[in-house]
């Protein structure tokens, strides 16, 4: 038990007193780990300033953390940025939970050479546990010597809420990292860190430019308007806080999977809409989702509050607003529980907004002043709003309108309005700019397209409008507004333009060219069940790359032969502990599950690089690319491999589970996995062997195809790594996206060396990379020898539909072709001319 009573704290140095706020760190100085003040020392010992315990010395003894019998906990923190002389010149005279006597030395240091090379030598005294004691210096600013008092400390009664940094216990750690996250901490990325700070008790804030956030707040950590590259600080208070910087440091360091490199795009692009345009009843605008439509027009408009003359009562209005948001909250959850992968990271961003304490603040304080909830919440959201417009950052500007989608049905449930209102069926609906809600929303109501004046095209509403197959563009301008509500229009999304005033020859075109494209579809997706053969009667395997159970599920719905690649990290990616073997196993079985009696190809685990796990942190890397990862890993972790492989062992029925294996470069390494598969199916007692293949991703592995191919069941092509490798040419480097390209001849050239050897072999190959899914490049693949190709699910029935136009003696002279060419482009342009040349023109996409 702590007495809670006073106590002097007196000066652990002679020196110089300064207060916090002139400590030059702004950490310290803006009072983020705490309360206190600082000396600049003159002595090179830091000695105990009042009788206690010693709760830990830092690791590299540059900190003391120590509890006073009136139980306020403290961090001495010699100089500044002393944690990164790693001990070096420091010397603990005291160890962790002894007893010190007020005076004792507690840590010796060698003045010069930490003055020399740390920022200051200006050292923190920080209260840890503030909420629960008052200070007050005992003297002014100025020279003090050691053990003169320096402050008071007294406790107090803290019956007020807690706050989060009361339960910080004396323990806290920091560090810099550069935002590797594309297009930098936007909503999504931020929730991503908040999520990850969420699994530690520590209280973390990110700094930035002189500005800090709360882990907690995604909009406060998207307002400090951080981009992709900028290095930021992190700091972690906490008996945790080691573990949580290093996963906050991952999660700030690593893009998510999904994340594509995206190009800078302006909120408002102004895209011409001149007055001869306009003349001409034509408005353009940016392509968010292609496609054709006609019909009425329809106008939805946002939300606008009458005048709040105030004067409601707090407790109702607060009572009113948690309602209204426990509502909404438990609305988004239910999409979030409907929604593939992409469109459930954006509800769940929207979830974490929802609970997010810089609004709920901003909200509660406004009804504390007497505004009613619906313009307490309304006016908390624009503010925010306004914010992450003015950051001069596109990406987070847009972000701003999942705020305002926020703010739309937080009133919509306050307020009570129907706002799912009766827009026809097949309207053109146009706004300012629409709200991932309202989207769904539409799409229910059978909307035929979307027009918005302001938005980009890497809106969430833009991901949500592909996603769904709803044609959209944004970026109309406001003109758009202006247009007269009062005849069909017809929205040609592929090409930018809203046609004010089609003829009714233009209407019939439109309607007519839909009808053929939803026709083709449906044909498609009629025969997408069937196997695909070439005319000549070849037969090609269309298989799913597929990373979760609801992947294989749409695969299965869209006909796909099997799982061509089961990306296992992507499994486990958002947990912070290891899968247990049995969790393993029911992960891949659920995939086995829903593919009934087709194959499933699961690739042991993939990390390192661009792809990493925060329950299995990796030694940082000078070129991580090239470093250890894939297999790598397995022969440097082969207890990890070997769970995994216990765990494929036991998937039933096994003959359908095909092991691949990721980052082959040798043929020793797929020897020794094999060898390792039978010792462990020896031991369980299983006769039974599951195919085992290698992924063909580096030019090592391509060149040595024959040689791999006499010991693997069958050779995968990953041409994202592949393209890559060959080309040094970095696949998530945003300035090269449109040069690391898997046509270039160099990767058609080992694509036929591998299928040539593969074949030689009596093995098939299929390609498993982002090409499979390019309709553009079938016939090539096809032609260079390509058996299996392994695609996005939703592509299936366009790519079967495709080889059942295609000849392979013909593939094989494009094919031949292709390969003496000298650029991606140049191969591109020939595979454009044989789709118009050879395929119908239903076949072509
Ligand atoms: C590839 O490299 O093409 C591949 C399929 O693997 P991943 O994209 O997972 O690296
Ligand atoms: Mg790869």
């Amino acid at each position: 038990m702590h007495n809670n009573k006073q106590m002097t704290f007196s000066a652990p140095f002679s020196g110089a007193v300064l207060e916090l706020s002139h400590v030059p760190d702004p950490v310290f100085a803006g009072g983020t780990m705490g309360v206190g003040i600082a000396i600049d020392p003159l002595d090179a010992v830091l000695h105990a300033p009042f009788a206690g315990v010693v709760i830990n010395v830092a690791r590299t003894r540059h900190a003391v953390n120590l509890r006073a019998d009136n139980g306020s906990e403290w961090l001495l923190h010699v100089g500044i940025d002393t944690v990164g002389l790693n001990g070096e010149g420091f010397e603990a005279l005291v160890k962790d939970g002894e007893r010190v006597k007020e005076g004792q030395p507690l840590l010796r240091f060698d003045l010069d050479k930490v003055a020399r090379e740390s920022r200051s030598l200006v050292s923190p005294l920080i209260l840890l546990n503030g909420d629960r004691y008052s200070l007050t210096p005992a003297r002014p600013a100025g020279p003090v010597n050691v053990g003169e008092p320096l402050l008071i400390v007294e406790g107090v009664a803290h019956e007020t809420q807690i706050s989060p940094n009361s339960d910080i216990r004396a323990k806290h750690a920091r560090g810099m990292i550069r935002v590797a996250h594309n297009g930098g901490l936007h909503a999504r990325p931020a929730a991503l860190v908040r999520q990850t700070a969420r699994q530690f008790a520590s209280h973390a804030e990110l700094h930035f430019a002189g500005a800090s956030a709360s882990t907690d707040s995604v909009t406060g950590l998207m307002g400090l308007g951080i981009a992709e590259q900028d290095e930021v600080e992190v700091v972690c208070l906490g008996h945790d806080s080691e573990v949580a910087l290093q996963a906050l440091l991952k999660a700030l360091s690593t893009p998510s999977p999904d994340e594509k490199p995206q190009a800078p795009v302006s909120r408002i692009t102004p895209v011409g809409n001149d007055e001869v345009d306009l003349e001409n009843g034509i408005l353009r605008g940016v392509t968010a989702s292609p496609g054709l439509a006609s019909g009425p027009l329809f106008r939805l408009d946002t939300i606008e509050l009458e005048e709040d003359r105030g004067g409601h009562r707090p407790e109702e209005q607060r009572q009113i607003l948690s309602e209204g948001l426990a509502q909404v909250r438990a609305d988004v959850s239910t999409s979030l529980d409907h929604q593939h992968h992409e469109q459930s990271a954006i509800f769940a961003t929207h979830l974490a907004m929802l609970e997010d304490p810089a609004l709920l603040d901003a909200a509660y304080d406004a009804i504390d002043q007497g505004q009613s909830a619906a313009h307490a919440w309304s006016q908390a959201v624009l503010a925010q709003c306004a914010v992450l417009e003015n950051l001069g950052n596109p990406l987070l500007a847009e972000r701003a309108n999942d705020l305002r989608d926020l703010r739309q049905r937080v009133l919509l449930t306050l307020l009570g309005d129907a706002r799912d209102v009766a827009v026809p069926s097949g309207a053109i609906v146009i706004a300012r700019e629409l709200t991932p809600s309202d989207l769904l929303m539409l799409v229910q109501r059978g909307v035929g397209g979307i027009c918005m004046a302001e938005g980009g095209a890497t809106s969430h509403v833009a991901i949500l409008a592909r996603s769904k197959g709803v044609p959209c563009l944004v970026a109309l301008g406001s003109a758009l507004l202006d247009v007269a509500i009062d005849k069909d229009v017809a929205l040609d999304a592929d090409n930018g333009r809203l046609e004010l005033k089609p003829d009714a020859a233009r209407l019939q075109d439109i309607q007519t060219l839909r009808t053929q494209r939803f026709e083709q579809r449906q044909r498609q997706q009629q025969q997408a069940h069937l196997p695909a053969q070439t005319q000549d009667g070849v037969g090609i395997e269309v298989a799913a790359n597929v990373a979760s159970r609801a992947d294989a599920e749409n695969a299965q719905l869209n006909g796909a032969d099997g799982v061509g690649l089961l990306r296992t990290e992507f499994l486990f990616v958002d947990r912070s502990t290891a899968p247990t073997e049995d969790e393993q196993l029911s992960a891949y079985q659920s995939v086995l599950d829903a593919m009934p009696e087709k194959p499933v190809i699961i690739r042991t685990i993939d990390v390192g690089g661009d792809k990493q796990l925060e329950y299995l942190p990796l030694p940082a890397e000078a070129n991580p690319v090239l470093g250890l990862r894939g297999i790598r890993l397995g022969q440097a972790r082969p207890e990890l491999l070997d769970q995994q492989l216990r765990a494929l062992l036991r998937i039933k029925p096994l003959a359908r589970c095909r092991i691949l294996l990721p980052m082959i470069s040798e043929v020793g390494e797929l020897r020794a996995v094999r060898a390792r598969i039978d010792a462990l199916a020896s031991e369980a007692g299983i006769s039974e062997r599951p195919e085992l293949g290698v992924m063909i991703e580096v030019p090592s592995a391509a060149l040595l195809a024959g040689q791999l191919a006499e010991h693997a069941d069958f050779l995968s092509i990953g041409t994202n790594d592949l393209s890559q490798y060959t080309l040094a040419m970095d696949r998530d480097h945003a300035g090269l996206a449109a040069r690391v390209d898997a046509l270039h001849p160099a990767l058609l050239r080992l694509i036929a060396m591998t299928c040539a050897a593969a074949q030689d072999k009596g093995r098939w190959v299929g390609v498993c990379g982002a090409l499979a899914s390019d309709p553009l490049a079938t016939a090539a693949l096809i032609g260079l020898g390509v058996r299996e190709l392994s695609v996005s699910p939703p592509q299936v029935p366009e790519i079967k539909a495709q080889i059942r136009e295609l000849d392979v003696r013909q593939c094989e002279a494009l094919a031949q072709h292709l390969m003496n060419l000298t650029s991606a482009e140049d191969v591109r342009d020939a595979c454009r001319t044989f789709q118009t040349q050879v395929l119908k023109p239903q076949a072509i996409a």
